[in-house]
């Protein structure tokens, strides 16, 4: 009877092995035919002052129109690493970033120090061509550095710290700026973070979910708004949600804010409607 099961639960298990590698197999698949086809593309999510509320930039979110349904990250970007098509594909979203943002320029829509923040994985950044590829795309669209923000999180200096550091140099030398994303989560040692020339820190929205009522987490977070003003950076809280964590935070630092307290990610042209038309048509007043 135990036997039986047994081999019943190796069977179960082998079964089970099969569906993930057909399940991986056919996301595969399906990527390379989305990358073919060029289905990804990028929302965005407003990044506002805390005492005016106005606009201060916005963060390009990677999405994927798979059969006219929207796919979000979690579910395909750890692949992308794993496979390191996120090279590929992070390229080909800073490329769209950078078009629309030359775009905007034209239409004289672009905000005067708006910057739109793009997320660059370690597996880029690591890459002996990367600020080259930076410099062609910022060329190729006539963009100035200074309308871009990458953001990188802890993990990008576990590798090569030394490396790391000249290439965030150098693209700052571009006008390009850096922030320190989902800050928290990672493993990086307060050394890092000294030698890291970073500009912005992004308290990850994990601490920020419960700062009004856990005492460790309130703590936790004020200590984070502290150290970053210690270190001359700008503190973001990440993934502001209600009106009570507005209030709280904003007793408790100057900050930048991103939440769907504000604003869910949007398209393009509903962040238009609502965040740049709006802004120039009230400046024009
Ligand atoms: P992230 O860079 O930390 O981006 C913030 C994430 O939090 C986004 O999830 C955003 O939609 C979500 N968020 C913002 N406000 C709130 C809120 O108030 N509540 C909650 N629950 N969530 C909020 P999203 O768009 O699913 O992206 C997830 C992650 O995928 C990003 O985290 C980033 O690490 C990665 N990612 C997205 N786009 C790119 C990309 O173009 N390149 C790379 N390498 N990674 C990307
Ligand atoms: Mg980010
Ligand atoms: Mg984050
Ligand atoms: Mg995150």
């Amino acid at each position: 009877e135990s036997k039986r099961t047994g081999r019943n639960k190796v069977t179960l298990f082998k079964n089970e092995m099969a569906t993930q590698a057909a399940e991986l197999l056919k996301l595969e698949r399906d990527i390379m035919k989305a990358m073919f086809r060029d289905e990804f593309y990028f929302v965005l999510q407003p990044l506002v002052d805390s005492e005016t509320h106005t606009l201060k930039g916005a963060e390009a979110l990677m999405r994927w129109k798979k059969d006219g349904e929207t796919i979000n990250p979690a579910e395909f970007i750890p692949f992308l690493e794993d496979s390191s098509l996120i090279v590929d594909v992070g390229e080909r979203i800073l490329n769209s970033v950078c078009r629309y943002i030359c775009e905007l320029d034209e239409r004289k829509l672009l905000p005067k120090g708006f910057k739109i923040a793009v997320n660059i994985s370690a597996k880029q950044l690591a890459k002996h061509d990367f600020i080259e590829t930076v410099s062609r795309v910022l060329l190729k669209h006539k963009v100035a550095g200074d309308k871009l923000e990458f953001e990188i999180t802890e993990s990008v200096a576990l590798n090569n710290m030394a490396d790391t550091i000249k290439k965030i140099i150098s693209l700052k030398k571009m006008g390009i700026s850096f922030s320190l994303d989902d800050f928290g989560t990672g493993y990086s040692s307060l050394s890092h973070l000294k030698d890291l020339p970073v500009d912005k820190l992004k308290i990850d929205r994990s601490f920020i979910n419960d700062i009004t009522v856990d005492k460790q987490d309130e703590n936790l977070v004020r200590s984070i708004i502290q150290l970053s003003r210690n270190l001359g950076l700008v503190t973001v809280a990440e993934g502001v949600e209600t009106q009570a964590q507005v209030e709280w935070l904003m007793l408790n630092g100057e900050l930048l804010f991103q939440g769907y307290y504000f604003s869910r990610p949007l398209d393009i042209e509903d962040f238009e409607k609502t965040y740049l038309l709006e802004a120039t048509s009230a400046h024009a007043k």
